[in-house]
C-alpha cells in the first residue's frame, strides 16, 4: 500500500500576512494618534477660545467702563450685544456696580447655551479713572465661551486626523505590499519555481535573480546559497558518478578476472582428470604392456599440451649418464630410440634439482641455460616453447621429461605447468610401480615355488624322498575308481622289511633310517614303469600301486622289487631270514564286483603280506 502523500497546505502570500500586520500596526498606532492629537487639539481650541476672550475683554474693557461710568444704556447693550455675536462667546454677563443698590447685571447668552465647566470662562473687573490719577471698579465683565464652538473644532479636527491617519496607513501597507511583491515574492518564487524544477541532470543551471545585480540583501545571500549548494551538489554528484563509473570498471575487471580464473581452473580440472585416468590406466596395466602403456600417457600428456616432440630419458644404472626410454613425435613417427647412453647431461639434473621444473620459451632460450650436449639431445626437432622435469624421489632420478611445443608456440600457460607437474609426477609414480609390480611379480614366482616346493614336500617322505602316506591316500582311491571304471586290473603291494625292530636294535637308529633310504630308492629304481606308485606308508612299509597290472604282471614287479633289496646286499646279522636284508611283499589284485572298495584291496594285500611274514618271509604271497 503506497503512503498517501500529506495534502501540500493553501499558501498564504506572505505580503498579504505583512500587509494585515502593518494595517492591525496601523490601526492601532492611529487609534494613539488620535487620542494624542485630539487632546492636543481640545487644548489648542481652548486655547484659541480662552485668546478670543482675552481680545474681547481687551476690546471692549475701556469702551464697556466709559459706558458704566457715563450709564449709557444704550452702548452698554449695544456693546454686550456685539460681544454675544462673536462665536466663541456663549454667555455674556455685565454686573454694574452702583452704591447702596444691588448690582444690575446685563447678560446675554447664544441659543442653546447652557453653563459647562470645559468651555473657558473670564472673569474681568472694569475699572473707570474719570481724572489722572483716580479710578473706581465700575462694573464686572464675565465672559463663558461656548463648549459646542469646542465640541464643533474638536470635530472638525478629529476628522481631519482621522482621514489623514486612514489614508497614510492604506498608502503604506500598499506600498509595502507592492514592494514586498516586487523585492521579495517575485523572487521567492522564482527561487522556489527553480528548486522545484531542479534534477541531477538540470543541477549545473545557476539561479539568477532577475533584480539590479547592484542590490546586496539576503535575497542575495539566498541566491549565492542556493548556487553553492547546487555547486556542492553538482560535485558531489559528479564524485558519485566517478565512484560508479570506477565501479563498474571495477566490477568488469573482478567479472574478467573470475572468468579468466574459472576457464584456469577448468582447464585444470580437465588436466587433472586426465591424469587421474591415466593414473588408473597405469595402475590396472598389465605388467607386459605397462612400458607401452607409459608411452601411451606420455603421448596423450604430449598432444594434450600441444607438443609435437617428447622425451623420456632414464638414469643409466651406475653411471652419471641418461639414455632414452621413450620418445614421441607428433607426426606419429614412433621412434626406436637408441639404447646408448647420452653424455654430458649434468647441468639439467643439476639444475631440476634445484627447481623440480624448468620452463623455456624459445629454443633459444633453452640454448642459452643448457649445454650444447644437452639442447642437441632435446632439438632433434625445432621446437618453441618446451619444459624439463625431473623424475625425483628421495633424493634418486627416476628419469627426466623433455616437452617441447612446435615452432612458433611460446606459452606455458598455468594449466600446462600444472599438467606437466602432474604428469613428471604420474610418471615417476609409474616408474616406482612399475619396479613394485616387477618385485611382486618376483615375490609371487617365488611364493608359486614355495608352495609347489611345500606341496611337493607334503606329499614326500622326507627320509626316502618317496611319495608319503599322503600321498598315497589321495592317489588310491582315483586309482580304484578308474580301474573300476576302465575294467583294467589293479594290483597292489605291499612290502615290509624283516626283523626291522632287529636291525635297528643292532646297528642303531642312523643305520637303520639309510638302510631305509636304500631300500626306497632300490624299490624305485626296480619300477620301471611311470605309471607305478611307489609309497612310503609306514615306519618300514612300502606299497606299490600298479593301474593296469594284472596279479600276474604284479609278481614280476614283487619279485623285481623284492630282488633288488636283497642284491643290496645290506648286512643284517639280527635277521633271522639271511645274512642281509630283506623284504616280505603281499600282492592283492582288484577283482571287479568282490572288491567293493580300495580299502578292501588294501586288507587284501595286507593279509597276503602277513601270509609271507608267518611263511617265512623274504617271500612273495597272493591275496587268496
Ligand atoms: P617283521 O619281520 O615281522 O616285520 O619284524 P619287524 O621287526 O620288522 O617288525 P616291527 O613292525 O615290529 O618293527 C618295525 C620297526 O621298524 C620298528 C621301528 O623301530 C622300525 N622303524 C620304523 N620306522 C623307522 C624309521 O624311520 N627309521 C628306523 N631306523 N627305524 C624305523
Ligand atoms: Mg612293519
Ligand atoms: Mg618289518
Amino acid at each position: 500500500m503506497n503512503p498517501v502523500a500529506p495534502a501540500e497546505p493553501a499558501t498564504r502570500s506572505l505580503g498579504t500576512r505583512l500587509v494585515v500586520v502593518t494595517l492591525g500596526f496601523c490601526f492601532v498606532f492611529t487609534l494613539f494618534a488620535v487620542g494624542a492629537r485630539t487632546l492636543s487639539a481640545w487644548n489648542a481650541a481652548w486655547v484659541a477660545m480662552n485668546a478670543d476672550l482675552a481680545l474681547l475683554e481687551q476690546v471692549y474693557r475701556q469702551t464697556l467702563s466709559k459706558a458704566i461710568w457715563e450709564m449709557d444704556r444704550d452702548a452698554l447693550n449695544a456693546h454686550v450685544d456685539s460681544t454675544a455675536q462673536v462665536a466663541a462667546v456663549g454667555h455674556v454677563a455685565l454686573k454694574i456696580h452702583s452704591n447702596n443698590r444691588t448690582p444690575e447685571v446685563i447678560a446675554r447668552s447664544a441659543d442653546g447655551w447652557q453653563a459647562s465647566t470645559l468651555a473657558p470662562t473670564r472673569r474681568l473687573d472694569l475699572v473707570y479713572a474719570p481724572f489722572p490719577g483716580g479710578s473706581e471698579t465700575v462694573g464686572e465683565l464675565t465672559l463663558a465661551g461656548d463648549e459646542r464652538v469646542l465640541w464643533a473644532r474638536l470635530g472638525d479636527e478629529v476628522k481631519g486626523i482621522i482621514t489623514t491617519q486612514l489614508l497614510q496607513s492604506l498608502l503604506l501597507a500598499g506600498l509595502i505590499m507592492l514592494m514586498f511583491s516586487r523585492t521579495v515574492t517575485v523572487h521567492v518564487q522564482h527561487i522556489a519555481r527553480h528548486l522545484g524544477q531542479l534534477t541531477p541532470d538540470t543541477m549545473d543551471q545557476t539561479l539568477r535573480l532577475v533584480r539590479n545585480p547592484a542590490h546586496r540583501d539576503e535575497l542575495s545571500l539566498l541566491e549565492s546559497g542556493v548556487n553553492q549548494l547546487q555547486g556542492k551538489l553538482t560535485d558531489h554528484l559528479a564524485r558519485l558518478h566517478q565512484y560508479e563509473t570506477e565501479l563498474g570498471a571495477h566490477r568488469d575487471h573482478l567479472a574478467d578476472l573470475v572468468q579468466a580464473r574459472t576457464a584456469e581452473l577448468e582447464s585444470l580440472t580437465e588436466a587433472q582428470q586426465l591424469v587421474l585416468s591415466l593414473s588408473n590406466r597405469l595402475i590396472h596395466a598389465p605388467h607386459e604392456s605397462f612400458e607401452a602403456c607409459q608411452l601411451e600417457c606420455l603421448q596423450e600428456v604430449a598432444q594434450r599440451l600441444g607438443a609435437n616432440h617428447a622425451l623420456w630419458l632414464v638414469p643409466e644404472p651406475g653411471q652419471a649418464a641418461f639414455r632414452i626410454f621413450t620418445e614421441w613425435q607428433s607426426d606419429g613417427i614412433q621412434v626406436s630410440p637408441s639404447p646408448a647412453p647420452l653424455a654430458g647431461m649434468t647441468h639439467v639434473p643439476a639444475r631440476l634439482a634445484r627447481e623440480e621444473l624448468l620452463f623455456f620459451y624459445s629454443q633459444a632460450e633453452m640454448g642459452r641455460s643448457l649445454s650444447p650436449a644437452e639442447t642437441a639431445v632435446f632439438t632433434t626437432q625445432p621446437v618453441g616453447a618446451c619444459a624439463l622435469a625431473l623424475l625425483r624421489s628421495d633424493g634418486e632420478d627416476y628419469g627426466l621429461l623433455f616437452i617441447g611445443k612446435p615452432l612458433g608456440q611460446g606459452e606455458w600457460p598455468p594449466e600446462d605447468r600444472a599438467l606437466l607437474a602432474m604428469t613428471a609426477q604420474l610418471l615417476l609414480h609409474s616408474v616406482r610401480h612399475k619396479a613394485q609390480l616387477i618385485a611382486i611379480l618376483a615375490t609371487q614366482e617365488a611364493l608359486r615355488a614355495a608352495n609347489r616346493q611345500l606341496e611337493e614336500l607334503s606329499r614326500h617322505d622326507p627320509l626316502t624322498g618317496l611319495f608319503n602316506r599322503r600321498h598315497f591316500d589321495e592317489v588310491k582311491e582315483d586309482e580304484f575308481q578308474r580301474a573300476l571304471r576302465s575294467g583294467q586290473p589293479l594290483s597292489l603291494l605291499i612290502c615290509d622289511i624283516d626283523y626291522f625292530k632287529a636291525f635297528n636294535d643292532h646297528y642303531g637308529h642312523a643305520a637303520g633310517d639309510q638302510c631305509l633310504r636304500d631300500v626306497a630308492q632300490a624299490m624305485n629304481t626296480a619300477i620301471i614303469r611311470s605309471g607305478d606308485g611307489l609309497a612310503r606308508i609306514g615306519g618300514e612299509e612300502f606299497a606299490i600301486l600298479l593301474p593296469a597290472t594284472s596279479a600276474t604282471a604284479a609278481l614280476q614287479v614283487a619279485e623285481r622289487v623284492r630282488q633288488a633289496v636283497a642284491d643290496l646286499r645290506i648286512a643284517h646279522a639280527a635277521s633271522g631270514v639271511g645274512p642281509w636284508v630283506s623284504i616280505s611283499v603281499g600282492l592283492a589284485q582288484l577283482e571287479a564286483g568282490r572288491t567293493p572298495d580300495f580299502d578292501a584291496l588294501f586288507e587284501a594285500a595286507d593279509q597276503a603280506l602277513y601270509r609271507a611274514k608267518e611263511k617265512g618271509r623274504n617271500r612273495i604271497e597272493f591275496s587268496t
